[in-house]
């Protein structure tokens, strides 16, 4: 008997474990955007030393040297993603913890999914050993003022980590995990991967996708399956929804960060890896992590990297996000304002703590790394797992569905939900 078809679209955190976990069981085809993805191999220094003459204006030009790295800019915040095999995962810098408290509470129960996954991937606290004289020097800070630090949990193979800092842009040792390593397992189980194939909208027919629409270079293609996963990411599966009918929410939110730094010279933070711990507050994360996009697109920054010592504040922030198309609007709230405002006195207070005066201290632009939450699951749907906004056959598996604003690392928790839809079939 002929095996049924799968199509999964997208190969991010969602996509990867979808692909690995139904090959073997059903013919996968996995319909990719983006190029296979490449590591940043040139020097960050040379970069640098080209800040003074100006030519860094527009932090999308980003895309130049990480050509799988996209930004959406909005009207506060510039949302980083992305585009190709391994989707936002290349990009991560390896945090791998388990957030699903909102799941849990729409009755959802992940304890069996991440124990598959805690099985699968190479998580450590290991890196601790690594850390330099400074780092160690800020954790203590951080110890000393009640501020209740953890080791940051780490899909990592630790010993070969180089802390280049160099983690988001691409790691250069293949030391930090992603899940290529899902996509390769399931390409060598048989599945087909088409990449630079870019999903458009869905030709639906009878309650259910009879055809999955794309684009390869100029070519409009068709593609069919008994079942779709779509899972190209908290703005790309939106934007597919919507061409295709089906209003998301407008609750997308982001986990906007933002920056502030102590001028230190010789701190070396670019000789770390990112975010190597975390403290974690009402509404917000703190943790240690150098801030290129300030360093080369803000003025203020033109201070040699190795002299930043820098503290990231991750803002648990409102869902009120929403698509136009494909252009993407995203305000803070007064409430996220208020919250970044007491967090970055905090962050002042640390840095003047480890001796840093208040003079030498520099605040960042306004990022994020996180979209989600336009079709958020809901409790009547903690079964099913699916939105009867959605055809009978096409099922979401990515940040799109996570329903609520974190404020912390969601790859994991993102993989873990996956891995529960695919395992329905
Ligand atoms: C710099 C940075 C660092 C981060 N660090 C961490 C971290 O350390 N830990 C953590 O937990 N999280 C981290 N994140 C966030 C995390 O990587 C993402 O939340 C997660 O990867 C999202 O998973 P996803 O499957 O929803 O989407 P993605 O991983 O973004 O995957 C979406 C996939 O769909 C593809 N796609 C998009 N549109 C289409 C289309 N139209 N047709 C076909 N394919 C399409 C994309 O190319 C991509 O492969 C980080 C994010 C950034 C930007």
């Amino acid at each position: 008997m002929e095996k049924k078809t799968v199509i999964v679209i997208g190969t991010g955190a969602g996509g990867a474990v979808v692909a690995n976990e139904l090959q073997g069981k059903y013919d996968v085809t996995i319909l990719e955007a983006g190029p296979d993805f490449k590591s940043f191999s040139g020097s960050l220094q040379k970069l640098a030393s080209l800040r003074a003459t100006g030519i860094y204006r527009d932090i999308a030009q980003i895309h130049a040297v990480v050509p799988n790295m996209v930004i959406d800019k909005t009207e506060e915040v510039s949302i980083v993603r992305g585009i190709g095999t391994g989707g936002t995962t290349t990009l991560a810098t390896g945090n791998a913890v388990r957030f699903d408290d909102d799941l849990k509470a729409l009755g959802i129960d992940l304890d069996a999914e991440f124990e598959k996954l805690y099985s699968m991937i190479p998580i450590t606290t290991k890196h601790k050993k690594k850390w330099n004289a400074p780092m160690n020097k800020m954790f203590e800070t951080f110890e000393e003022m009640g501020l209740n630090p953890h080791v940051m949990p780490k899909a990592l193979k630790a010993e070969a980590c180089i802390n280049c800092s160099h983690c988001a842009i691409g790691c250069p040792t293949g030391a930090k995990w992603d899940v290529r390593e899902l996509v390769e397992n399931a390409v060598e189980k048989g599945a087909k991967l088409i990449t630079d194939c870019k999903v458009t909208d869905f030709e639906i027919k009878d309650g259910n996708v009879k055809a999955v629409r794309a684009r390869i270079k100029n070519r409009n293609v068709n593609y069919n399956a008994d079942l779709i996963f779509l899972c190209a990411g908290g703005l790309g599966t939106p934007v597919i929804l919507e061409n295709s009918g089906i209003k998301c929410k407008e609750s997308l939110f982001v986990d906007p960060l933002i920056c502030v730094a102590g001028i230190s010279p010789s701190f070396n933070q670019d000789k770390q890896m990112l975010m190597p711990f975390y403290s974690r507050h009402e509404g917000f994360i703190l943790s240690p992590y150098i801030d290129y996009f300030s360093f080369f697109f803000d003025k203020k920054w033109r201070v040699p990297s190795s002299d930043l010592a820098c503290i990231m504040i991750k803002l648990a922030d409102e869902e009120n996000g929403y698509l136009e198309g494909e252009k993407v609007h995203k305000v803070l709230s007064d409430k996220d304002k208020e919250t970044f405002d007491k967090a970055i006195e905090l962050c002042h207070e640390i840095l003047i703590n480890m001796g840093i005066p208040m003079e030498k201290h520099l605040v960042g632009i306004t990022a994020a790394g996180h979209p989600a939450g336009m079709l958020p699951l809901t409790e009547s749907e903690n079964e099913t797992l699916h939105s009867p906004l959605l055809p009978e056959n096409l099922y979401v598996a990515d940040a799109t569905i996570l329903p609520k604003t974190m404020g912390f690392p969601p790859m994991l928790t993102i993989m873990a939900i996956a891995m529960k839809i695919a395992q329905k079939f």
